[in-house]
């Protein structure tokens, strides 16, 4: 890799198949793949990559789509981006209809744009620039495109590594960062907290406890920490909030028994999963409150039917400002788009969880659109962006891997 000023070479900003791009990310929109049905829409990745002469594209036992690039001499760069969404809500609260894929004014509507197929699409057309020069990349560029991202961050590019055998040197997350740099995220852990009680006929609520009175004092207690987290001067302060309940009775005329809890908590550096864990289980020791508290696992089966059991704990992770992926990425957006980018971290929890905060491979993240707009009827992306991305994705392949 380069530590000078980058000259991209002239190939990677040769471009001829933004129509391509655009048309391709509009039919990416109108193929609903919510999480962990991802079929179509990886069938129509896999199928438009081997058309454009991919000469590495398969889909694993898990359904994410993988290309490779290059001769295998030297460092491997995988990019990411996920091919699943979230539900896209009431679809008339949207402008445009979530999957119809509408294009006005050079903007791209509908669910995904920006979250994230755009920065899928881009990746593909970006990688394209690279096909006629494969015998000059010196290393490997691995496109991964996964699957069940929104649901359990990290899981099925945790797959991609630990049983596909994948053993990234660095690796760059599409998620929307503005065409700017994130470097970093808080982590997230999901608490389900199980508060006790005893049941007796609701006409006589003196002979049972009431977890729902219990379970109140603990949200109450949960909402006093949160003003006392600790801050973080780039990450900010991690954050927790009580975000489901739920109890249990025979009926409405019972005391009900169990009463449960969920709790979002955000960690910022310094904080861990488990230091998070014992601060509620001493605040339930505090109040005297008869609870349990779990971490929630996530289970589902993936579209091809595998099951990978993952535990929803994701630690927060920064990579340093000077890293070479921050200071090449920067040069290289700087080459294409004539402007120094910021540096900044993500609102939200992606991929990074589990490759720098786990397996602690650098990671960095550079994408098209607004991440404000992430899990919004407002979804949007500008066909500009889309290209522009598609330069510095293939700009920054040929900064690490290309002589
Ligand atoms: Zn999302």
């Amino acid at each position: 890799m380069r530590n000078q000023p980058v000259s991209i070479p002239a190939l990677a900003l040769e471009w001829v198949a933004a129509q391509e791009l655009y048309q391709f990310a509009q039919q990416l929109v109108q193929t609903p793949s919510p999480s962990s049905q991802e079929g179509a829409v990886a069938r129509l990745i896999a199928d438009q990559m081997k058309a454009l002469k991919f000469p590495n594209v398969y889909i694993n036992d898990m359904g994410s789509v993988i290309a490779t690039l290059g001769n295998g001499n030297g460092p491997m760069l995988l990019y990411d981006a996920h091919m699943d969404t979230v539900d896209p809500g009431t679809p008339d609260r949207w402008l445009h209809p979530p999957y119809a894929g509408v294009i006005d004014n050079n903007i791209l509507y509908g669910l995904g744009t920006t979250d994230m197929k755009g920065a899928l699409a881009s990746m593909i057309y970006g990688a394209r620039q690279l096909l006629p020069y494969q015998n000059r990349i010196n290393g490997t560029l691995v496109l991964a495109f996964v699957v069940q991202q929104e649901p359990c961050e990290g899981l099925a590019i945790r797959v991609l590594v630990e049983q596909d055998g994948f053993q990234p040197d660095y690796v760059l997350l599409g998620a929307p960062t503005n065409l700017q740099i994130s470097r970093g995220q808080r982590g997230r852990v999901m608490f389900k907290i199980s508060v006790e009680g005893k049941a007796s006929h609701g006409s006589q609520p003196e002979l049972g406890q009431n977890a729902i009175y219990a379970a109140a004092r603990l949200v109450f207690s949960v909402q006093l920490l949160a003003d006392d987290l600790p801050k973080d001067p780039f990450l900010g302060p991690g954050t927790i909030a009580v975000t489901g309940i739920g109890s249990r009775g025979l009926s409405l005329n019972a005391i009900p028994d169990l009463c449960k809890v969920f709790v979002d908590r955000r960690l910022t550096l310094g904080e861990t999963v488990g230091s998070a864990q014992a601060q509620i289980e001493s605040l339930i020791r505090r109040e005297d409150i008869p609870a349990t508290v779990e971490i929630t696992t996530y289970s589902d089966p993936s579209y091809t039917g595998v099951v990978h059991t993952a535990s929803e704990a994701h630690p927060a992770w920064v990579l340093d400002r000077g890293h070479p992926l921050v200071t090449t990425l920067s040069q290289v957006i700087q080459t294409v788009s004539g402007s120094v980018p910021g540096v900044g971290h993500w609102p939200f929890s992606t991929d990074g969880v589990y490759t720098m905060g786990q397996a602690n491979i650098p990671t960095v993240g550079f994408g098209p659109g607004n991440p404000d707009l992430v899990h919004t009827c407002e979804e949007h992306i500008g066909l500009d962006d889309l290209k522009t991305a598609a330069h510095v994705y293939a700009g920054l392949a040929a900064a690490m891997l290309m002589e």
